[in-house]
Formats: structure tokens, C-alpha cells, sequence
């Protein structure tokens, strides 16, 4: 049975890269987690600043802790002293030269569907770091655009929620479509196309990985 997930991942990556790419995306598939990691860090040039936001895909995939072994200046916004200096990092972050991110969902055709409370990341993903680097798991592909924000909304934001706050969906793991005061879901971004073409890369991994 697991051979037969695999080879679902493959056959469904290769129509998603051919999407991703026709919109301008840089786009790949790599079958493990490990093999992503190197991928990612064969396009991050050495002695560049590199930053990244909250994901947990490039955290577990161990991507963080390799950028912070290897010849970059990091900007991690994880290690600031407190919310003042977090915010700081985040401004600088958005002048980086490589920008480490997933996206929350992804539509088969190539649309990226990204959710945010501060807004941070998707600055980032729109404009200001010259290169944004994806690690996504194939969990995250979702069959239309309309299920891909479904999945943003109902699935990742709840879990993502539970990490950093106490909203509405943090008791019982359901979207209320709630504003209360610490809301992680107060941007929501569409990106359809990449422009310019490249600028926004997209390792596809066929493992389980982020939510
Ligand atoms: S309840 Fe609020 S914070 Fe939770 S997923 Fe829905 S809109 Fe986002």
C-alpha cells in the first residue's frame, strides 16, 4: 500500500510541476524529505541572508538547522529576546535574499493559498526577498482552488492556530470563521501566477509533511 501512495505522489507531482511551472514557478518533486532539504539548499547561494517565517515543514524537515550549520546570515526570527525584536526580524526579513517557507495549501492547477494573522509571510511571498524557497508535502495538494482554501481554512489553520494562540477553532479543532482579537486568519493570499518567472521556487515532497 505504500508503494501505491508513493506512486500516487509521483504521477499527481508531475502534472502539479507542469502547472506550477506554466504560472512561472520554479517547481520539482523530490520523493523524500531529506532529498528536499539538499534541493533547498542547492538553491540558496552561499554567504546569502536567508529568513524564514513559522513553518513547521522547513523546521522538521531539519532545513532551518542546516542554514544555520552552513556559510549564511541568518535572520531567525525565533530567536528574538521578545516581540519587539521579533517584529524587527521580521522587517528585515522581508529585505532578505532567500525567504524559507511552505504554503498552507496548493491546488493541483498551481495556485498557492497561504493564510496569516500578522501578515509577515505573505509580504515576503509577494515581494522583497529575491528568491522564496517552498518545501511542500504532497498532503498539502488539493485537488481544486476551492479545496485548496477549504484545506487553509479548516485544516492548517486550526492546527496552526494551537501553536501560537487560543482561538475559537483551539477547542474543538473546527473553523468558527471567528475575529476575535488574536486571529491567525486575517490575510488571506491567493498567488496564481510568479512573477518574475522563478523568483518563487516549489519543492514538492512525497512525505508527509507540515499540516
Ligand atoms: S476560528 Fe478563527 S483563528 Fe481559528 S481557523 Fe477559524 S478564523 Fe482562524
Amino acid at each position: 500500500m505504500l508503494e501505491l501512495a508513493r506512486k500516487r505522489n509521483e504521477l499527481l507531482a508531475t502534472k502539479t510541476v507542469k502547472n506550477l511551472e506554466r504560472r512561472g514557478f520554479g517547481a520539482c518533486y523530490c520523493a523524500t524529505t531529506a532529498e528536499a532539504v539538499q534541493k533547498a539548499l542547492s538553491l540558496l547561494p552561499e554567504g546569502s541572508t536567508v529568513a524564514w517565517g513559522g513553518s513547521a515543514s522547513i523546521r522538521d524537515s531539519g532545513l532551518t538547522a542546516a542554514v544555520h550549520a552552513g556559510n549564511y546570515t541568518v535572520i531567525d526570527r525565533d530567536l528574538a529576546r521578545d516581540a519587539s525584536e521579533r517584529f524587527e526580524l521580521h522587517r528585515q526579513g522581508l529585505l532578505s535574499d532567500c525567504y524559507l517557507m511552505s504554503t498552507n495549501a496548493l491546488s493541483e492547477d498551481g495556485i498557492l493559498v497561504n493564510i496569516d494573522g500578522t501578515g509577515n509571510r505573505l509580504a515576503a511571498l509577494c515581494f522583497g526577498p529575491r528568491q522564496v524557497v517552498m518545501l511542500v508535502g504532497m498532503n498539502k495538494v488539493a485537488k481544486s482552488l476551492e479545496d485548496a482554501i477549504s484545506r487553509a481554512r479548516t485544516v492548517a489553520a486550526p492546527v496552526n492556530a494551537m501553536r501560537f494562540t487560543n482561538t475559537p477553532c483551539t477547542t474543538d479543532g473546527s473553523c468558527h470563521n471567528c475575529m476575535a482579537e488574536h486571529c491567525i486568519c486575517n490575510q488571506l493570499l491567493l498567488t496564481r501566477n510568479c512573477r518574475p518567472a522563478g523568483r518563487i521556487q516549489v519543492i514538492l515532497v512525497g512525505e508527509e509533511l507540515g499540516f
